[in-house]
């Protein structure tokens, strides 16, 4: 017995993707980020898919040490870094490199004197004001750093974009610009040789819209998924491919008179006589609970406006145009043929948190090679 609510994560979408960062950041090397179970698609179904990759970005300690665990021996960037001395342990035990964003970081690495080592970045704020050293306390942080005997190999350098998803907004330049005068002026002035570090700003919305921002190393994490990081595009206009489809079925279909009212608090009421389709999905299985009257789904391959309130576990559609729908027939949340940058729009979200809230509920169907696995 299956859910009838599942999500296909479309693996060939995937790899396409990956080609077009390859197109847009030509002599960059990837980390695909893949934190936050690869952004609802399944961590350790979308690091095997990308073994190719130069390394992978996850945000905390534990998602890297599942990764291990798992058999993947790509490097992995812990983005947040270490918040404790257990989290330093496993960074170290289990070979991950760790972003070092802080001085309560670096007295942590500075305390141990074990035989273990691990690469880091260190992590610029740019602007961002999030994590990151400030770029008057950069310096200081690379100097105390260089002489840790924790630390193997070139420091590497980076910051991360606060508004790379606004074409208009010069904020990105600034952060650009300041990123480069700290790295190469200020350590030119102190003589530090950094000719084998390497620097990493570019997000999605960097690769794609920021070349300024392309360095040796960039950091997709949304546009893998096929998905725009900029709410005026979809993916297609990037050429990208949507990774995760999400589908249910409709569980019934009934007719209503003018004056009845629909779903929990009636908060929608016919204003003629209506054809209600009722299907199984709702936001116990990640569908927006705030996705407003009027938006899009799919039944049959054709569109309907959802009506009512999302509830849990089901939702309502006005099937005046399809007289012909009858439980049973298939139904398209988003995917293929719905776009979910606007299904978001509608939801008053963006893209990211739909595919993250894909809950335990829905099951996933792999699809690679026109072979569909379950
Ligand atoms: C999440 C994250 C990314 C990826 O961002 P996208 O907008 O999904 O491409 C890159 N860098 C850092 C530091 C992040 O936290």
């Amino acid at each position: 017995m299956t859910s009838p609510a599942y999500a296909v994560v479309n693996l060939e979408a995937l790899q396409h993707n990956f080609q077009i960062v390859r197109k847009y950041a030509p002599n960059a090397k990837i980390m695909p980020v893949i934190k936050a179970n690869a952004y609802g698609h399944g961590m350790l179904r979308i690091a095997s898919a990308l073994q190719s990759a130069d390394a992978f970005a996850v945000a905390r300690v534990d998602e890297g040490v599942r990764l291990r665990k798992a058999g993947i021996i790509n490097n992995i960037t812990v983005l947040e870094g270490f918040s404790s001395i257990n989290e330093l342990e496993a960074i170290l035990d289990y070979r991950l490199d760790t972003v070092v964003h802080s001085f309560t970081q670096l007295n942590m690495f500075e305390a141990r004197t074990e035989l273990k080592a691990c690469s880091i970045w260190i992590k610029i704020d740019t602007g961002m004001n999030r994590l990151g050293f400030k770029p008057l306390e950069f310096a200081t942080a690379y100097q105390r750093l260089k002489s840790c005997p924790l630390i193997k190999g070139p420091i590497n350098l980076m910051t991360h974009l606060a508004n790379a998803d606004d074409k208009r907004d010069t904020t990105t330049f600034k952060q650009i610009a300041l990123f480069n005068q700290t790295v190469t002026t200020l350590l030119k002035e102190q003589r530090i040789e950094t000719d084998q570090s390497k620097c990493s700003i570019a997000n999605s919305a960097g690769i794609l819209a920021w070349p300024e921002s392309l360095t040796e190393w960039v950091r997709p994490g949304i546009m893998l998924y096929g998905i725009s990081p900029f709410p005026e595009y979809t993916g297609a206009h990037w050429q990208l491919k949507p990774v995760m489809g999400l589908y249910s079925r409709l569980i019934a279909v009934k007719n209503l008179d003018k004056g009845d009212k629909v779903g929990y608090s009636g908060t929608w009421m016919c204003t003629k006589p209506t054809r209600l389709g009722i299907i199984a999905i709702g936001y116990g299985d990640g569908y927006p609970r705030y996705a407003k009257e009027g938006t899009p789904i799919l039944v049959n391959g054709l569109r309907v406006p959802l009506i009512g309130r999302v509830s849990m576990d089901m939702i309502t559609v006005d099937l005046e145009s399809q007289p012909l729908a009858k439980p049973g027939d298939s139904v398209t949340l988003w995917g293929d043929g719905l776009a979910i940058e606007d299904i978001a729009i509608y939801a008053d979200t963006i893209p990211y948190t739909l595919v993250c809230g894909i809950t335990q509920r829905v099951r996933i169907i792999e699809y690679i090679n026109n072979l569909i696995k379950h």
